[in-house]
């Protein structure tokens, strides 16, 4: 997270946008750091996905799906271990049961507190969302896959592996063919490389591509990105492209023996290029670093 940060990251609940019957998401306006929400029900119980950055906007995602669930037991799931989608977490503990997969659990362990300290540094208005994090425990932790019961509507929480995070999960709705990505898909933007060595370089540009393969031809009819405007198949197959085009203007100029320095610039050009409206070309350079060093020679 390179970039100041002058806003306050704050979910609002006013513009629910329902996506399927009893399916629906609380959209993150394209504010950044803000990540949208996922509030999935059946008919016992409901499960949220995602909480926001820290107890303030949790505690609102918290009272829009308690109000939404009308007496519904209640779940909570995290894409990833990151801040603005993990870290309000602690607000749920008494409500509701958090579950999560087991990298994702691990990682939030290993890393939680350096992010804490990282994102407290991005500004003001981060800061204040932070005050009073605490990490939270998850009370149920999966391997690979693991299928809530909602009643009547059966949930699939999926681990894809390393990818955006070590521990990245995505989450299906197989009856009403939705897809939650998390990080591993945005809209409207390039991809979101966490690649800071020497102290986290977990992302993994390689099997990121892989998951975005698989992902793409599952082709679900609605996608939620981890942040952006809700979108379709083709969102998983942007990223997908971008991904790929990364790779290969990256190793080609690795091959020719170009400087690091060089190929981020003429990378950049690219796909800026291809993608000029697309924010957040500051990952851009994030993701070459990170190909650079995953070159097979
Ligand atoms: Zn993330």
């Amino acid at each position: 997270m390179p970039e100041q940060v002058t806003h306050d990251p704050v979910v609002r609940t006013e513009n629910v946008q329902e996506l399927a019957d009893d399916v629906v998401v609380i959209p993150n306006g394209n504010v950044q750091l803000v990540p949208n929400i996922g509030v999935i029900g059946g008919r016992d119980s409901v499960l949220v996905i995602d909480t926001g950055m820290g107890p303030g906007n949790a505690e609102k995602v918290l009272e829009f799906a308690a109000r939404y669930a009308r007496g519904r037991r209640l779940y909570l799931t995290t894409t990833h271990f990151h801040p603005e989608h993990a870290f309000g977490a602690q607000v749920f503990a008494d409500e509701a049961t958090f579950l999560v997969n087991r990298d994702q659990a691990e990682e939030l362990n290993a890393k939680g507190p350096g992010y804490l300290d990282m994102f407290r540094g991005l500004g003001a208005g981060v800061a204040r969302q932070l005050e009073g994090v605490e990490l939270p425990r998850p009370d149920l932790v999966y391997d690979q896959t693991y299928d809530l019961d909602l009643g009547g509507r059966t949930v699939r929480l999926r681990a894809t592996g390393r990818a955006h995070s070590r521990g990245d999960q995505v989450v299906e709705v197989p009856d009403a063919d939705v897809l939650f990505t998390g990080d591993l898909a945005e809209a409207g933007q390039f991809a979101i490389f966490p690649w800071f060595p020497p102290h986290d370089t977990d992302v993994s540009g390689l099997r990121w591509l892989a998951v975005m393969e698989r992902l793409a031809a599952e082709s679900p009819r609605v996608v939620v990105p981890g942040h952006g405007d809700v979108g379709g198949p083709r969102l998983l197959a942007d990223v997908r492209d971008y991904l790929r085009l990364l790779r290969d203007e990256t190793w080609i100029r690795r091959d020719s023996a170009a400087d690091e320095r060089t190929i981020v610039e003429e990378v950049s050009a690219l796909m800026i290029q291809r993608h000029p409206e697309w924010a957040g070309r500051e990952w851009i350079e994030k993701g070459v670093g990170c190909l650079c060093t995953e070159h097979p020679a």
